[in-house]
């Protein structure tokens, strides 16, 4: 197809990647974002070897390898008896197969400054709030003006978009329970795996987890992402209650977490993360395209937004190299992301109750299943192909070579 002026509106990882892949297709892109200073929010997360299939794609991937930790397995425990209640490894993937934990500023450091040694248009400080069509073309508005006009707008402002009502069928979000609160904390290796994400349970109602990320930059300390599962309307009385009462709490259930409370010190350095279920039935619409969370967010207990993200942006990008015209560019689109968005969108949906729930039954369930099938194969290559994000081979479908996850670690 003809080259094509795209806005993309969002500079998460969705749409830097989205802006690079895009415009080395050819096309002239312009990122939109709301901050002055484009910038990451949060703490930790993992690639699998989806997204870093796309990293790979972008010639990004020994950058980010650089910088973030390889995980090999997720590991969780009982708090209560000790006993791993979940252990999925990487390996009966292939040798040398692993996901790899980042700080969000790393992953984010390395997308911009790819997307502005490029020389891409930014603007920033623009809050989005609605799209206008007229003519075959689209405009942004905002209060701080008119941007446009485009061919396409790419919708990447992650998961309370504005622009969702312009897709082609509505989704109904769904606020779950439980979200979580983050914080960063120094990386040690006292108790503590370092290429495991180590999680401990009580039941489903208490999870606590320790992430290694690596390093924010090539020179920076190791790092660690610190989570605490938590209701949030229950946020404001854990805050009343104070960091003292909680820290005693977390300690008792997981005593090697000592160090990490240390670190944290202080509610002050901890964020509150919300989670919210939705996806996009049609991720298109007149003149503009839904990618990551904007068309589709969940829990991140599976682990997979962000990596969806970057594939989305990638399919996108072939679906227009392949369309005859915009409207057949986004139908394949469309088609492209179906069903492993619909699949893993499921998975989140029907798991984190497993982990994240008031249930009693449903945590009891988990560690019986657990204990007792998932080490008979296939089920742990079945359980390792669930959770690296390759159910459904979605870099087939896109076109994607693997990153080479065996010679840099
Ligand atoms: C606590 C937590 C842990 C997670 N862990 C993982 C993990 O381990 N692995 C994983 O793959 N995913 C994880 N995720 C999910 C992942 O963070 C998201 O799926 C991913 O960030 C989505 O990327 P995005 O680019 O679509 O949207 P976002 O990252 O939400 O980016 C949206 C961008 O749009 C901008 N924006 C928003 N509204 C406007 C507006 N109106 N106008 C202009 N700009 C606007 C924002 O400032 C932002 O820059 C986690 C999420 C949370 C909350």
């Amino acid at each position: 197809m003809k080259s094509l002026d795209i806005a993309i509106a969002g500079a998460g990882p969705g749409g830097l990647a989205a802006a690079l892949f895009l415009s080395r297709a050819g096309h002239r892109v312009r990122l939109i974002e709301r901050f002055e200073q484009p910038k990451p929010l949060g703490s930790g997360l993992m690639l699998q070897p989806t997204g870093l299939a796309a990293l790979h794609a972008l010639g990004l991937y020994r950058e980010i390898a650089a910088l973030g930790a390889p995980i090999d397995r997720l590991v969780g425990t009982d708090a209560r008896t000790g006993r791993n209640v979940l252990e999925v490894r990487y390996q009966p993937l292939g040798v040398g197969q692993h996901a790899l934990g980042v700080h969000r500023a790393a992953l984010f450091g390395v997308l911009h400054h790819a997307v502005v040694a490029a020389g891409l248009s930014i603007r920033s400080g623009y809050t989005v709030t609605q799209l206008q069509r007229d003519h075959s073309k689209s405009w942004l508005l905002s209060p701080q003006g008119l941007e446009g006009p485009f061919d396409l707008v790419v919708d990447a402002l992650g998961s309370q978009s504005p622009l969702k009502r312009y897709a082609r069928a509505r989704s109904t979000a769904r606020p779950l329970a439980y979200g979580a609160i983050w914080g960063t904390t120094p990386w040690t290796d006292d108790r503590f795996d370092r290429q495991a994400l180590s999680q401990r349970y009580r039941g489903s109602s208490v999870m606590i987890g320790v992430m290694p990320v690596g390093r924010r930059q090539p020179d920076g300390p190791e790092l660690a992402a610190f989570f605490w599962s938590l209701k949030p309307a229950d946020h404001a009385m854990l805050l009343q209650r104070g960091f003292a009462e909680w820290r005693q709490i977390v300690e008792a259930h997981w005593p090697a977490t000592a160090s990490h409370l240390d670190a944290i010190g202080s509610f002050d350095r901890m964020t509150l993360a919300r989670y919210q279920h939705h996806t996009l039935p049609v991720p298109a619409g007149d003149g503009i395209a839904f990618i990551g969370d904007s068309a589709h967010s969940t829990s991140p207990q599976l682990g997979q937004g962000a990596n969806m993200a970057l594939l989305d942006a990638a399919a996108l990008t072939a679906a227009i190299e392949a369309g005859d015209s915009l409207d057949d560019a986004l139908e394949r689109y469309v088609a492209m992301r179906r069903w492993h968005v619909r699949l893993y969108q499921f998975l989140s949906m029907t798991l984190t109750p497993f982990y994240q729930s008031d249930s009693r039954a449903m945590p009891v369930l988990r560690d019986i299943l657990v204990s007792s099938f998932a080490r008979i194969p296939p089920v742990p290559r079945m359980l390792a192909g669930m959770v690296s994000g390759q159910l459904l081979n979605p870099l087939r479908a896109i076109g994607l070579k693997p990153a080479p996850l065996g010679e840099v670690r």
